[in-house]
């Protein structure tokens, strides 16, 4: 055991007496720890994030400044957190790399979006002023498959609007986002970003706590749920993003060969550990065969290993209790009849790997077709007619996004207009950017986060009537 790691709060960096260990996944040893944060820590926290907040949501052009300096600063402390991001999580060095610029690219772009007031009338009678100002303290919780990035999508739009924020990682990888914090306390006033670290009691803490007005989160399914309960007793806002179970619907004109590399991406990019990576492919009956053969044979030749290999394309699963539910919905499915044509087995040696998986003969009504696997495993599903395929693709309480693949962009694009979830892509998958809305329907959600939708989910609206009378 190495590093040890500290919390910020109110721009100083903290440790605590207790800790907790980080486990690198690609040894399955742990190799770091990260403070507990106590009580008192984090009644600390909040109340920084409160005496700051009173300064910072006054002053537009200071905080658009102080998001351009944080997006320097992270892309010049990009080599050592990058390495620390793939250490802790698992993913490939050069997708670490990546994550650490899609911070800073999150930040410059909403330091230039501007809030503006709405006029709604203004004559010698009346003038009516719309403005949508900041809640307060924000409360930021994010998962383990892009610690950074989801952090970032919270951070950007929620300082710019004027709220400050306590921010927590998951246990699971809370080293990458405490370096942030420490990176970023460099630059922005104290107490505008604390980051707290610590196991799971922690986030209900934070959701429980009467400062934040709002709870910005990012993760399960389960987990969303006792945040809006736990949120709702003093009606905190809520943003939930949450899980999804994907489809991608090919068509009968696909030209299988121009997309598998692609749709095989969007399924396995960060070991399928995407909320809204592909998570079932709907092929024609009479495609089906050579749409299996072509992903298998990529699931095949793609080379698995630590993330700091360069040589890696994918790395180990992030955590035992994740490993083991993608091992256990392979092995049902397959007791259930179902093939895995390629993969289907752990990595025999340390670390927490999983072979690349496509799963053949399987149906919907398993579990790993209806559920969430979310890991390198997929599923692919035969249909009769696309009014079926589009059924089934929508026949989930999840709705996070879908595709729909075609050669005929313009069909393929009806098709995906049925899909019921909130991101529909046509011929790609996972392209999202950070003027895009990105949020789920049904369960995967609640608002959006990115663009101006989701910078105005950091705002409220106040009206500002006056009469000349
Ligand atoms: P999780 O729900 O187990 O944990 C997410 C975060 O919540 C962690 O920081 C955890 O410590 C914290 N937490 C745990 N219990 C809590 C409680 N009672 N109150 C408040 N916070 C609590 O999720 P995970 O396993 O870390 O992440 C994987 C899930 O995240 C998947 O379902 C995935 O689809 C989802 N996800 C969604 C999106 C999206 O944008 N929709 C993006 C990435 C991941």
């Amino acid at each position: 055991m190495t590093d040890q790691f500290s919390m910020t709060i109110g721009g100083n960096a903290v440790t605590t007496s207790r800790s907790f260990e980080v486990v690198d996944p690609a040894t399955g040893a742990p190799f770091a720890t990260a403070p507990e944060c106590t009580t008192a820590q984090l009644d600390e926290a909040m109340q920084s994030a409160q005496d700051a907040y009173r300064t910072w949501q006054r002053d537009e052009s200071a905080r658009r400044k102080s998001l351009l300096a944080a997006a320097d600063a992270v892309l010049a402390a990009a080599d050592t957190i990058a390495p620390l991001l793939t250490r802790e999580q698992g993913k490939p060095l050069a997708d670490s790399r990546m994550e650490v610029r899609s911070v800073a690219l999150w930040l410059r772009h909403f330091a230039g979006l501007k809030v503006d007031d709405e006029i709604l009338q203004d004559d010698d009678k009346v003038h009516i002023r719309v403005r949508r100002r900041p809640l307060g303290v924000v409360a930021a919780i994010t998962p383990w498959n892009f610690p950074l990035s989801l952090a970032a999508w919270k951070i950007a739009p929620a300082l710019r609007a004027g709220n400050t924020m306590v921010l927590k990682p998951s246990p699971y990888t809370p080293l990458a986002t405490l370096l942030l914090g420490q990176v970023l306390s460099e630059v922005l006033p104290a107490g505008v970003l604390n980051v707290v670290s610590g196991s799971d009691p922690l986030g209900a803490r934070m959701t429980e706590h009467p400062v934040p007005r709002k709870v910005s989160f990012t993760g399960s399914v389960a987990t969303g749920k006792h945040v809006a309960a736990s949120a709702a007793p003093d009606l905190k806002r809520i943003t939930l993003e949450l899980g999804g179970n994907d489809p991608a619907i090919l068509l009968d004109d696909v030209d299988v060969e121009a997309v598998a590399e692609r749709l095989f991406w969007s399924a396995f990019r960060n070991n399928g550990q995407v909320c809204s990576a592909v998570k079932r492919v709907y092929a024609p009956q009479d495609r089906y065969d050579e749409v299996v053969e072509a992903l298998a044979s990529l699931a095949a030749a793609v080379r698995v290993g630590a993330g700091s290999d360069p040589e890696s394309r994918l790395g180990p699963l992030n955590n035992v209790p994740q490993l083991e539910r993608v091992a256990g919905l392979v092995d049902d499915a397959v007791r259930r009849g179902g093939q895995a044509v390629v993969g289907g087995a752990v990595v025999d040696g340390p670390g927490f790997f999983y072979r690349p998986t496509i799963l053949r003969g399987v149906a919907d009504g398993m579990a790993v077709v209806d559920e969430e696997q979310f890991g390198p495993v997929l599923p692919v599903l035969p249909y009769r007619s696309v009014d079926e395929a589009v059924e089934r693709a929508n026949g989930t309480r999840f709705g996070l996004s879908g595709s729909v693949w075609g050669t005929d962009a313009d069909r393929a694009a009806a098709v995906a207009d049925e899909l019921d979830c909130g991101t529909a892509w046509v011929n790609t998958h996972l392209a999202l950017r950070p003027d895009q809305p990105f949020g789920g329907a049904k369960w995967s959600g609640i608002g959006v986060e990115n663009g101006y939708w989701g910078l105005h989910s950091f705002t409220e609206v106040k009206v500002l009537h006056r009469s000349h009378a």
